[in-house]
């Protein structure tokens, strides 16, 4: 028989994933405030990483891991983990992909309706008094065209969504999109200027990478219709804010939702005192039912590997 793998749970995740890791045997060491420091002292001798986005495991980390088989991210970004490395060193990198997708697409159809409606600037010149009926007419997503850029997991869902809102729905991808997929939802499949050119609302669901780094530039966002609204749930490094700042403040375009930022938390507090920019704090996957998901996705997909591991 197999010696049980050694597990160091960095992150804070939902206690069914504990629970289903120790029942299966394994020894689980929960620390879900371990410091840099600490992980890369204590990391040697441990089986599998789990972490969520606070913690980073860097080249430092890997090395340090002699033991290291697995390395897993409960969500879905891998941009905190060195891959690279990791497969360098036949460690597997797995996530929990799937979790996700409900939590992240309802909150950019949230953010859209906050947004069209302005119901977090009407809600807060309220609470300090002011009756503003007249001056909040707002927008209806009916009719609209929503482009989804980068039209995987989260990108389909939000997009069936909207078509049941009676949303058109506008669709871009580096790989083709399925036919079956484009047929459901009665998509255009366009190319990206075209896409952000004709867009009431725009969402990115694509991953960061050296290739969408800045995807949306200066040039790119200045492409977008005066009365469109940008919705960013993927990665604040996508967006140049700078260049999206430039834009909002000149009244250039509608508004945006911003779920993610360059810098988590942003140290620049400029889109906080926009009345047409709606921020939260990396939230997307913020729901008990996602947590739950991905903690229990991870534990099994676990289990799987150490059974694979001991035959
Ligand atoms: P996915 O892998 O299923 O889909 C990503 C899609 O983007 C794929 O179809 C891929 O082909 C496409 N793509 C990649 N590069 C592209 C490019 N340069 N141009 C156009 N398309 C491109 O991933 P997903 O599950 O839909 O998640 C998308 C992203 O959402 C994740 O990478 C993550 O960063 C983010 N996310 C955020 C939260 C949050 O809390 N806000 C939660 C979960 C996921």
């Amino acid at each position: 028989m197999s010696t049980a793998w050694r597990v160091l749970i960095c992150d804070s995740i939902d206690k069914i994933g504990v629970e289903i890791l120790t029942k299966a045997g394994m020894i689980v060491d929960y620390q879900p405030e371990i410091s840099f420091e600490k992980l890369q002292s204590l990391v040697n001798g441990y089986d599998v990483l789990v972490v969520r986005s606070r913690t980073t495991v860097s080249k430092e980390v890997i090395e340090k891991g002699n033991s290291l088989k697995v390395i897993a991210r409960v969500g879905v970004g891998l941009d905190n983990i060195d891959t690279n490395y990791a497969k360098s060193k036949n460690i597997e990198v797995i996530n929990a992909q799937e979790a996700a997708i409900n939590a992240v697409s309802e909150l950019v159809i949230g953010s859209m309706i906050s947004l069209a409606r302005l119901i977090p600037f009407a809600h807060s010149e309220l609470s300090k008094g002011n009756w503003i009926k007249k001056s909040l007419i707002g927008t209806e997503l009916s009719g609209k065209y929503l482009g989804i850029v980068g039209v995987g997991n989260i990108g389909r869902n939000v997009g069936r969504i909207a078509r049941a809102l009676r949303m058109n729905i506008i669709g871009y991808d580096i790989y083709p999109i399925s036919r079956e997929y484009i047929n459901e939802v009665g998509m255009i499949n366009a190319d990206l200027n075209t896409l952000v050119e004709s867009s009431d609302f725009i969402t990115i669901h694509v991953p960061l990478s050296s290739d969408t780094y800045h995807l949306f530039d200066g040039d790119l966002l200045s492409r977008m219709k005066k009365s469109s609204y940008l919705i960013n749930t993927s990665r604040g490094g996508i967006v140049d804010e700078t260049a999206l700042y430039d834009l909002l403040k000149d009244q250039k375009i509608a508004g945006a939702g911003l779920d993610v930022f360059e810098v988590e938390p942003p140290v620049d507090k400029k889109f906080l005192e926009m009345p047409n920019v709606l921020c939260t704090p990396h939230i997307g996957a913020q729901t008990k039912e996602a947590q739950e998901l991905a903690a229990r996705v991870i534990a099994e997909k676990l289990i799987h590997k150490f059974q694979e591991a001991s035959v």
